[in-house]
Formats: structure tokens, sequence, C-alpha cells
């Protein structure tokens, strides 16, 4: 006899007829002799139901009351589900998160949580009922039984959870389509359904903007090896397995907030080569990684950034002994990028920098917690390191710095996160040539661009910003700082861009307009898409990166940034190409197939 933990969607869900099929499918279970706690989300789209009506109420509703009535969505569902598995004879109690005792930190509309108390539903289980619990609620302690949310699409998180506290054998998540395909199928629908994926493939796929999965919901199946399936809950087909390497023992106290960081790590093999005022037009990249993935040299990190007079810096990593055949491409090149908008630019220039490392951070608990990456800037400023590039990932944040400065900054970053240094794996060594390079694609259209122009190039500066917003609790993605130095009253000043959610986006600009430091203008992009791919595969793999831009640039699609980091590669595109874009990249990389995936309404 098994412990299944089992997760209904709001689509699953979305009616009489389907709550009473979900209670067929769940009996099935029980009567095979296990024991079932379901978890269910909001009947269809009620949750959005809910939020509008509070809208229309008021512009800002204070955060408590909306938990208090985004809750009631999952306590319908939970109620009827109990109902319709006790007419089919089968025993069943319903419980909210507080009944179940499910602790969440006392932030409203995006709670994490602490800690699941199992007696209750244990007692019930040994009873044969069926246990239904309320996905995405808890409360913020057992004594004032504040209710509590876990943001939206959190009951994925609710159900893993609930498996990783009772050591259930597995959790299954049942929802429209039939298990996590290659892109969203309402988008592409050629999309392909794959068997399986990693934990690290599918929580950068999750964060960007694969809703399938609540990217939480795959951070604690990972640190604690909940094996988990997603699924349709209109079929029988086995669906996707979520692979977890075998994880660390640890406490279930502080379920989700406990370790933000597991490792800092570093790589003091790593050169730069960065190109100077490249025109700003479709092609460019994709002719540039071309020429150095067909000389075999495999490029680490990539960014970018945002472009001042119709041209663009773009910087790359390689290791030390191949730059001097990268700095040939480039200088090769070079005279050929010449900025016929703005003719007396001239041509682009190529500035190299020897002896880089890279530093990072890694750690699947610092998902949606913005403090953690402006805690790593921070540290850096005090040790007196220049943070050279930053890339950024859900899992990681990676740092390019002088080779000079790498052991002091290891030294600091590991006093500050508690944990010990440890030099990263050589990318040749870990390739994993029978791994797909690109397993996945996704597409967010909710981000939003900002551009500080005319920030002082000191230690400190990135700090100072992201610690500001992460204050508020605002993400900061894909930080993409220019190569280009421009002086200000004889100050040395870079511009630094990054993406945000579309809705942090005036909040973002209030506080930075407040900040008490000197910088030039903000400028704000608000209709922009990130298309990104995915693949642990593409780890020492020369070219990927090439293949996507390509794609791009034969679809004539401009990339307005680019950004990437181990098992990822993202790309700002104009808003109203992001769905071209994704399908032009998910075709590139043979990820189409001939099954059309039919995605109930
Ligand atoms: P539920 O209500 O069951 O939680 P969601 O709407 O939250 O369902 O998530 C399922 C949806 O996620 C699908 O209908 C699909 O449109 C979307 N989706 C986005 N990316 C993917 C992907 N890579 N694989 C499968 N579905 C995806
Ligand atoms: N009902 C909630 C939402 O719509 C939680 C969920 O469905 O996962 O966000
Ligand atoms: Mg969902």
């Amino acid at each position: 006899m098994a412990l299944i933990v089992q997760k209904y969607g709001g689509t699953s869900v979305g009616s009489v007829e389907r709550i009473q099929a979900v209670a067929q499918r769940v009996v099935q279970t029980a009567k095979a002799g296990h024991g079932v706690v379901v978890v269910v989300s909001a009947m269809g789209k009620t949750t959005d139901g809910l939020v509008k009506l509070a809208h229309e109420i008021s512009a800002q509703p204070s955060r408590r009351e909306l938990d208090m009535l985004l809750s009631t969505g999952e306590q319908v569902s939970i109620a009827l589900l109990s109902m319709a598995l006790q007419e089919l004879g089968q025993a069943a109690i319903s419980l909210t998160g507080a009944q179940v005792g499910i602790v969440t930190e006392a932030e409203h509309t995006r709670a994490r949580i602490l800690d699941i108390a199992t007696e209750r539903m244990q007692r019930h289980l040994a009873d044969s009922r069926v246990v239904v619990v309320a996905g995405f609620q808890g409360i913020s302690s057992q004594s004032d039984l504040e209710i509590t949310t876990l943001g939206r699409g959190g009951s994925d998180t609710s159900a893993v959870a609930l498996a990783a506290a009772l050591g259930a054998d597995f959790c299954e998540i049942y929802t429209d389509v039939p298990g996590i395909l290659t892109t969203d199928p309402r988008l592409v629908p050629d999309a392909q359904l794959m068997d399986e994926i990693t934990a690290d493939e599918m929580l950068e796929l999750a964060s960007l903007g694969a809703k399938v999965l609540h990217p939480r919901a795959v951070e604690i199946a990972r640190n604690y090896g909940v094996m988990l399936v997603v699924r349709s809950s209109w079929s029988d087909q086995p669906g996707t397995r979520v692979i977890s390497p075998v994880p660390q023992p640890r406490s279930l106290q502080g379920l989700e907030i406990a370790h933000p960081v597991d490792a800092v790590e570093f790589d003091t093999d790593q050169a730069k080569v960065a190109l100077l005022r490249v025109p700003d037009r479709p092609g460019i990249a994709a002719r540039l990684f071309g020429e150095i993935a067909s000389q075999d040299l495999d490029v680490d990190l990539i960014i970018q950034s945002i472009h001042e007079g119709n041209s663009n810096d773009i910087a790359f990593t390689v290791t030390q002994n191949s730059l001097s055949r990268a700095e040939a491409v480039a200088a090769a090149i070079a005279p050929a990028l010449r900025n016929s908008a703005a003719p007396l630019m001239g041509e682009a220039e190529v500035m190299i920098e020897r002896r880089m490392a890279k530093v990072s951070i890694v750690g699947a608990g610092m998902i949606g917690r913005p403090g953690v990456a402006a805690q790593m800037f921070s540290t850096l400023a005090a040790a007196k390191v220049n943070i050279e590039m930053i890339s950024t990932s859900e899992v990681q944040v990676s740092c390019a710095i002088a080779e000079a400065d790498c052991e002091r900054a290891v030294a600091a970053l590991s006093e500050a996160f508690g944990v010990a240094g440890r030099a990263a794996k050589s990318r040749r060594r870990v390739r994993a040539a029978d791994l797909p390079p690109v397993r996945g694609a996704a597409l967010d259209l909710k981000q939003a661009q900002l551009a500080i122009r005319h920030v002082p190039d000191q230690p400190g500066m990135a700090a100072r910003l992201f610690s500001l917003l992460a204050e508020q609790n605002i993400s900061v993605d894909m930080i993409i700082q220019s190569q280009r130095c421009r002086l200000i009253d004889s100050v040395a000043t870079r511009d630094i861009a990054f993406t945000v959610a579309a809705g942090d986006v005036d909040a973002a600009l209030t506080i930075l307009q407040a900040a008490s430091f000197s910088f030039g203008e903000i400028a704000v992009d608000r209709s922009i898409a990130k298309v990104s791919i995915v693949g642990t595969g593409m780890v020492g793999r020369p070219g990927v990166a090439a293949q996507m831009f390509r794609a791009l640039a034969e679809a004539k699609i401009n990339i307005q940034m680019i950004a990437t980091s181990e098992i990822k590669v993202s790309c700002l595109v104009a808003e109203d190409q992001g769905v071209e874009a994704l399908c032009v990249i998910h075709t590139a990389f043979g990820l189409s197939g001939n099954e059309q995936i039919v995605v109930p309404a």
C-alpha cells in the first residue's frame, strides 16, 4: 500500500461533471488499497473572478482581505469533491489549510510554507478516509489563525509540500494537458510530450513562463526528493516524471525557507571578450556566435545590453586558453559590423579581459527571494570586489569579476551564506552527450524592462540598487550592465538594464526615483517578451545559443537583450513578436512533432 498525494487544478474540477470524474479516479486509487490525500484548486477561473471583484471595490485591496477572499475558492472545491466521493461510497473528509495545520509566513498573498502538521491527516488516513485538502492556502501561525495564500498557481506547492511532510510515495499533479511539453501547447500546437525532465530544467522552465508547475513546487520536490509526476486528468497516459537527485536529509521545519543558498562556486578559468557599438539589427548575435561555434569554442556567459543610439554591446566569456581564438573571431568580424545607421560611430570595437573569474551562489531556496541576490552584491561590495558581469537564473546568481579578486570574493560569500566554497565543475567534463541540448522553450509576456542610465561604476552600486528593490520584495531578472563606460562629470558610469514582473514596474520606478543616489534617466519598456530555451545538455556544447540567435534572425526578429546561465539562454524581443519567436525557436531545435495536443477549453 502506497501513500499518494494527488492534486487537481482548476480546469480539472471546473464543473460538477469534472468533479465527479475526479472523484471516480480518486476512488479507483483508494480501492487499489492506497492512502490518498487530494489537493484541489478553486473551480475553473474562480480565483481570477475573485481578484476582479476585489479590484472593482478597491484599486489596491488590502493583502489580508485578498487572502480572506481568494482562499474561499478552494473551500468550495474541497467540500464538493468530498461530497462526490461520499456519493460513490468512499469515506472522505475535506480540510482547509488551517484545519490541517499548514503554517506559513505572515506574508499575505505570497506566503511560504514553514511547517505542516500531519497528525490529523494521518488519523483520517488510518480510518480509510480520503483526505481532501484546500490548496494554495495556509495560516500564519497556530495561535492567530490568519489566513494566508501562497501566490497564484500555489496549489502545486501545497501538494508537493504535503507529499514531503507525509513522506508520500509520490505526488501526482493532474492538469489539462498530458504532462510537461516542450512548450506551451496553447501557443505552439505541435509541442511534444516529454517522458521525463530534470528538476533543474523544470525549475528554469517554470520560472521562465511555463505555468504547468509552480516553481516552488519543483523546488520542494528537488530538496526533499519527492517523486513528482504531471499527468492529464482526462486520460490514463503516464504523463511526465520530474527527476530529482537524491537529496541530503533535511528537516521539515522551515520547509520553504531553510537554506536559501546551498553552495558558493568559483571558476578561475574565464576570460571576457566584449564587442562595443555593434549595430542594433537582427542577425548580429547570430553571426558572431555562429563564427565562434564554428571554431568549436564553448561560450559560457553571454550578455547583450540595451542599446544607446542604435548600437549594442555584446560580451561573453570563454576559457582562458580559447581566448586568443575567440578574440581573433571577434576582431575579424568587427570591421563588418559597421553601424550604417550611425556611420560616425565607426566599426565595432573589441575589448578583452584576460584574467577573469566567475563566482556563483547556487541553491533552489533563492526562488522568489530577491534579497538573496542583493545580499550577494552587497557582500561583494563590502569585500571591495567590482562586479563586471551579472547573470541570474532562478537557482543561481553568477558574477564575473577580476581573477585577482576571486579568493577574497569566495571567502566573503562563504561566510555570508554559511556554506563552503567549491570549484565549479569544468564545463567540458560535465558535458552530457546523451541529453538533448534543448529540452524545452518558454515565453514570458509578463515582464517589463527598466534601464538606468549612467550609474557610477563603483563597487556597491548593484548592491544598493537591488537591495532597495528587494526590500519591497521585487524580484529582478536578466540584470545586465553595459560594457561601455561613459564619463559624466568626470565619473565613470555604466548603464544597468534589468527586467521585473510587469506588475512590479511602477513600484520599482517609484523606489528608484526616490533613491538618494545619482544616476541618469530611467527608461521603461513595457512591450517586451522574453523567450528562453532550457536544457542541461547545452552545457559544454558549442553553438546552441548561436542556433537560437540564427532562428530569430531568419525570422527578422531583433534581439533587445541576451542573458544566459548554465542551462538556459533568454532573449528579450518586442512583445508582438513573442509568440512567433517562441514558434521559430521551438522548430529550430527540432522540438516540434506530428501530434497535435488538444487542450480543453
Ligand atoms: P492547473 O489549473 O491544472 O494548475 P495551469 O493552467 O496552472 O493548470 O497549468 C496548465 C497549463 O500550463 C496548460 O494548459 C498549458 O497551457 C500551460 N503550459 C505552459 N507551458 C507548458 C509546458 N511546457 N507544458 C505543458 N503545459 C504548459
Ligand atoms: N486557485 C489558485 C490560483 O488560481 C491556486 C491554483 O490554482 O494553483 O492561482
Ligand atoms: Mg496551476
